[in-house]
């Protein structure tokens, strides 16, 4: 087949050859790949932009000038200015708990905007989300959640405890196998920020290690435990090898617990690119209990459950 251009082929150097994406030239997204050094045109109506929002997407489909090639690719560009407030509302708090609570928030947001290479509240602005469980593993609830994430093909991204996962580490084994997520959470739950240098690097490095002999691999992403995080714990897990990565949506299944309000939680605030802040540990019964209507809530509302390694585009674990 012989490729028809739509429009001349621009003559416009590319600005970031290696991903692909040029410049935005009238109403036509022009594109060029590394290694195929190929212009190509792309039809603007197959393209969705988001411009002034942050990320882009865009799916389109091209011709290339001197094959003929036609096919369908679709990239992420990350553009720094998709934020998400972090949402999430609890009726059991004190008017203090709630007030301190929102100052964290507030200072989370500024962390992210900050340290945009260390630290993550949510991904890009695609209809996507991430399920994440924190404090497991246990023996009884994260095998329940992850046999529900398996059964409707959904992969969730647990943030385990070093010292839970050396207890449980047939769980930890059957959720990696599963394909869900498998990512560290600290070594004994401590608040990081209390730590002094030694200590914040010795709970990485026992972290990463439990880890490590239970899946043969090291995550490469980390959330503190509280969300209790500052300048050098980012460092510090930059140090280990991770990024942190901390949540947009809170369903505050630590607070009223009930799955009713979890869902609601879930169902009241969810935006594209929603980090969603789950727990897994003994207890949370009500938490798995709301899964799975909650899963079906965001297929309907089209919103894709994927692992934080796919919604971040950022690799999961060491290579
Ligand atoms: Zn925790």
């Amino acid at each position: 087949m012989h490729a028809v251009p739509l429009l001349p082929i621009a003559t416009t150097e590319p600005a970031i050859a290696s991903s692909g994406v040029l410049k935005l030239h009238s109403r036509v997204w022009l594109l060029r790949f590394s290694g195929h050094n190929a212009g190509c045109m792309v039809r603007s109506s197959y393209v969705h932009i988001n411009r002034g929002k942050g990320f882009v997407l865009f799916a389109a489909e091209m011709r290339y000038s001197n094959f003929g090639v036609k096919f369908l690719e679709r990239r992420l560009i990350m553009n720094k200015n998709y934020f998400l407030n972090i949402e999430g509302y609890s009726e059991r708090m004190t008017d203090e708990a709630r007030e301190r609570l929102l100052q964290w928030r507030d200072k989370a947001l500024l962390q992210a905007k900050r340290h945009t290479g260390l630290v993550r509240l949510n991904g890009p602005d695609t209809p996507k989300v991430a399920l994440t469980f924190d404090d497991g593993p246990d023996d009884s609830i994260t095998p329940m959640i992850a046999e529900t994430l398996t059964r409707y093909g959904v992969r969730g991204s647990f943030f385990f405890v070093g010292s839970r996962a050396q207890k449980h580490p047939e769980v930890v084994k059957a959720v990696y196998e599963a394909g869900h997520l498998v990512l560290g959470h600290s070594y004994n739950h401590d608040r990081l920020t209390t730590l002094d240098p030694d200590g914040l690097e010795l709970d990485f490095h026992e972290t990463q290690a439990a880890i490590r002999c239970i899946i043969g691999k090291e995550p490469a992403l980390f959330r503190p435990p509280f969300g209790d995080a500052d300048e050098t714990v980012f460092r510090a897990a930059a140090q280990a090898g991770c990024s942190t990565v901390l949540w947009s949506l809170d369903t505050l299944d630590w607070s009223q617990k009930e799955a009713a309000h979890i869902g609601w939680n879930v169902d009241s605030f969810v935006r594209n690119g929603e980090i969603i802040l789950m727990h897994s540990h003994s207890g949370c019964i009500e938490t798995a209990k709301a899964l799975p209507h909650m899963i079906e809530s965001l297929q309907r509302k089209r919103l894709s459950p994927v692992g934080l390694d796919e919604l971040l585009d950022m690799p999961a674990y060491r290579s």
